[in-house]
């Protein structure tokens, strides 16, 4: 029988389960328990505490603290690195909560600016110019640790260096981190327009791929999508056409590419069956009076 505690075994019982926060923090427990036994530079160690970390939006903030400790411990510096720049990607792509502070993922941005990840910077000044605080002012300040400046120009120029990503719109990135550093005072008798307009603001996502951030990979774009419909309480693992328990895909009702979000009311799970009987185009979808085709391979309509 296999030792249900090893780390390679708890590794596959998270990668079963759809990377659910329930297994994955118990998986982490389980490391806590048997820190004496664990051996140093464990791949499978590693990838749990980035499972964990990668979480974003689980609000198991005090076992978080304990995997960012072990990670500077177990990882490399590279390897912590790598992680912890990973974090911030998907944090600059996530939905952010107000009513959550992300302390965890606040030391994880605030490292980065410590340690002068340059390749950071990009996404940094995405996450700042989204004006969610405390996170963005705690961005923004690692930019400005990054640059050696809190001046707009200084900030502006580096992001237009050419051993960065090329960022479409630096003068847009610094004026959203200038606005973090230093935040104007607001006026109390705010109209209801107004705090509308900045609600929206803050709901927007970035075009993240002008801010001269990385693509995002199938495989980080499936977990970080899971990881939204968990948090909107639905299971990832169920088909929402055919309601059959299993290997599934998240897809988006409305394509990113036509302005649909990632939000939770915008992602439809399908197992692979109905993902691969999906209807591509609008001409596979709809007969040519504009009603659903009853002959295409799929019988969803998601167009
Ligand atoms: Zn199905």
């Amino acid at each position: 029988m296999s030792d249900l505690t090893r780390p390679a075994e708890l590794r596959r019982l998270i990668e079963d389960s759809g990377h659910a926060f329930g297994v994955i923090e118990k998986a982490v427990e389980t490391l806590r328990d048997r820190l004496e036994t664990l051996e140093p530079d464990d791949e499978d160690v590693v990838e749990i505490l980035r499972a964990h970390l990668l979480a974003i939006g689980s609000p198991s903030d005090v076992l978080k603290l304990f995997t960012l400790e072990m990670i500077e411990r177990a990882a490399t510096p590279e390897q912590a690195e790598a992680i912890y720049v990973e974090v911030l990607e998907v944090l600059a792509r996530s939905p952010i909560r107000p009513e959550r502070t992300y302390p965890v993922e606040r030391a994880v941005v605030k490292k980065l600016g410590d340690k002068g990840v340059e390749r950071a910077l990009s996404a940094l000044a995405v996450l700042a110019g989204r004006e969610v605080y405390p996170l963005s002012r705690t961005a923004a300040r690692a930019v400005a640790a990054i640059v050696g400046s809190t001046d707009q120009d200084a900030i502006t120029d580096r992001l237009k260096r050419d051993d960065l990503p090329e960022a479409s719109a630096p003068d847009e990135l610094s004026e959203g981190v200038k606005r973090a550093l230093f935040p104007q005072k607001r006026s109390s008798t705010k109209s209801s327009q107004a705090r509308r307009r900045e609600l929206t603001r803050q709901n927007a996502l970035p075009d993240l791929a002008a801010a001269g951030l990385r693509p995002e990979t199938d495989r980080a774009r499936q977990q970080r999508l899971k990881l939204i419909v968990r948090g909107a309480d639905r299971d990832p693992k169920r088909c929402g056409n055919c309601d059959q328990l299993g290997p599934a895909r998240v897809g988006h009702m409305v394509p990113p590419s036509r302005g649909g979000t990632d939000l939770p009311g915008n992602l439809v799970v399908l197992c692979r069956e109905c993902f691969r009987r999906l209807p591509r185009t609008r001409a596979e979808a709809f007969d040519e009076e504009g009603a659903p085709n009853a002959a295409a391979p799929g019988q969803l309509s998601l167009f």
